[in-house]
């Protein structure tokens, strides 16, 4: 077993392989957002998938142009920020009595509320409801929440088939893989790959259909037409709810959705807990949020908004699922709870140099990216030392590109460096030596006296040997080779700091600590 420094030493599993599946899929798993192995192992498999990295580096590089294009058109994109961040800082601090509005106001509409407190409590309320109808078939609108609960595999379980009816959602589902991506769940796939999926899962694909992108779309259209049409239950997610009016909307941009949310007699949201906003104006700043840092486009294709049930027009029998699964721990933590301010635009993800290189089946769960690195442990907690989602904040350069995309502003790189210091206080609570401890004990042992640090920097001679001309060390011998397997060490300077304060202050040099000018050699 390897372990990087500072980053948990955990189990490693081989991914399963099948000839019949493509390269790159992650088989469905049992735990949504507990999956595979820790990060650096997963990151190290899935780097070797050229044709995946190839795929996310086109596509992320689209994405973040057509977004650069939109947010520089916008003269108040800042201010949106934070006011879209703020409207978040004030729903969390407010977020019971909110709730409880809405469900007032969705109740009174002639909708019906209920209450979820984990996965299995959600998945249990939207199978009963199913069950209470006699169908055995539904469509789904993509939804995040729904893929976190594992409600697809629940409901197959219970002999009801689950259509995706998002034309990246239902990739994904032929191809029995894991989303990698929020917005874009097929993101890792090209139009070659689709095509073979297609063919080979898909009903009704016409004979000699090529890898155009209309021709793609056209053979999804006929399949999914004949979905909708037969559908009397629809399963959806929400981007936000409205507590002042008891309103939900989702937005999308094939329409598909649409269909979802208009032809069935029944229609089940499952919504997490913080996807609340105060009031029905405040769609006007994430409205403009949203569709700019997801799509890169300045207004959302299809926004579906429904309050209750309007009768004679759409689903006559209306719920939603509130779920928490985790959500009220997180909103416990201080600086944790920040992460429940995002609006799932996916921003944070295509900005991601970690995420564009390792994609997101590496980050093991629903939620990928450097939002998933601060959401998913927190959702979960931790089962302990080897729960690979400690691995998760660990998986970062913190360097601060989410942060800025953000229109939300979510600091994720303080978020990372809180949840960083939650695992290393776990592993001291139990009193477990890891290897990041080591290195902390002998640097404060080191640096607490200047005699020791003065003799210490005479080492570093030894460490530009090592360097030669590359000018970095590649490779250092254990036990501080768990350093470089993550990256280079730059040979040291010919002259410390030390050293070239008594050289040019020799009057006011420390007598104990001088060494007249030597630098090492
Ligand atoms: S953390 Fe921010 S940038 Fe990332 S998905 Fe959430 S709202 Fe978007």
């Amino acid at each position: 077993m390897s372990t990087f420094l500072g980053i948990p030493g955990l189990r490693k599993t081989q991914p399963a392989h099948d000839p019949n599946i493509l390269p790159g899929t992650a088989p469905i798993p049992d735990e949504p957002l507990r999956w595979g192995q820790d990060f650096p192992h997963a990151a190290r498999e899935a780097l070797k998938n050229e044709q995946m990295r190839r795929n996310l580096g086109h596509a992320t590089a689209t994405i973040r142009a057509k977004r650069a294009q939109v947010v520089g058109e916008a003269p108040d994109w800042e201010d949106l920020r934070d006011t879209g961040s703020q409207l978040k800082i004030n729903t969390l601090a407010a977020l019971p009595a909110l709730l409880e509005q809405f469900e007032t106001n969705f109740t009174a509409r002639g909708g019906t509320v209920h209450w979820a407190r984990d996965a299995q409590e959600a998945n249990e309320i939207v199978t009963a409801l199913i069950k209470a109808t006699g169908e055995t078939e539904v469509v789904k609108v993509k939804s995040m929440a729904t893929q976190e609960i594992g409600l697809n595999e629940y409901l197959a379980e219970h002999d009801i088939a689950a259509y995706e009816t998002d034309l990246a959602e239902l990739i994904v589902q032929l191809g029995e893989d894991m989303p990698s991506h929020i917005l874009v769940p097929a993101i890792h796939r090209n139009r070659a790959e689709i095509k073979d999926i297609f063919l080979r899962r898909m009903e009704h694909t016409p004979e000699g259909m090529t890898d155009a992108p209309r021709e793609l779309a056209m053979a999804a259209r006929e399949h999914l037409r004949k979905k909708f049409l037969a559908a009397k239950v629809a399963i959806s997610g929400a981007n936000f709810a409205a507590a002042d009016t008891g309103t939900l909307t989702v937005v999308e941009s094939e329409g598909n959705g649409r269909m979802c949310l208009t032809l069935p007699e029944t229609l089940i949201t499952v919504m997490g807990i913080e996807k609340i906003i105060p009031s029905f104006t405040d769609l006007e700043v994430f409205m403009q949020l949203l569709p700019r840092s997801s799509t890169g486009e300045r207004m959302n294709p299809y926004t579906s908004l429904w309050t209750g049930v309007t009768p004679g027009d759409g689903p006559q029998n209306v719920h939603i699922v509130l779920v928490d699964a985790g959500r009220t721990k997180a909103l416990a933590d201080d600086v944790g709870r920040a992460a429940l301010k995002c609006i799932r635009c996916s921003a944070c993800l295509n900005v991601c140099p970690v995420y564009e290189r390792v994609g997101g089946h590496a980050y093991g769960s629903v939620y990928p990216g450097p939002i998933g690195a601060i959401l998913t442990p927190q959702l979960t907690g931790s089962t302990g030392h080897s729960d690979p989602n400690n691995s998760l904040p660990f998986a970062s350069s913190l360097c601060g590109a989410c942060f800025d995309a953000c229109p939300v502003k979510i600091d994720i790189p303080s978020l990372l460096v809180h949840l960083r210091a939650r695992v290393v206080d776990e592993d001291k609570a139990a009193h477990r030596p890891t290897g990041w401890g080591a290195a902390m004990s002998a640097a404060s042992y080191v640096m607490a006296d200047s005699k020791r640090f003065a003799l210490a920097e005479k080492g570093t001679g030894a460490l530009r040997a090592l360097a030669g001309k590359k000018g970095y060390v590649a490779k250092l011998p254990f036990p501080a080779n768990g350093w470089t397997q993550s990256r280079d060490l730059p040979a040291p300077p010919k002259e410390t700091f030390r050293q070239w304060w008594d050289r040019t202050h020799p009057q006011d040099s420390d007598p104990a600590t001088q060494n007249n000018g030597d630098n090492n050699e």
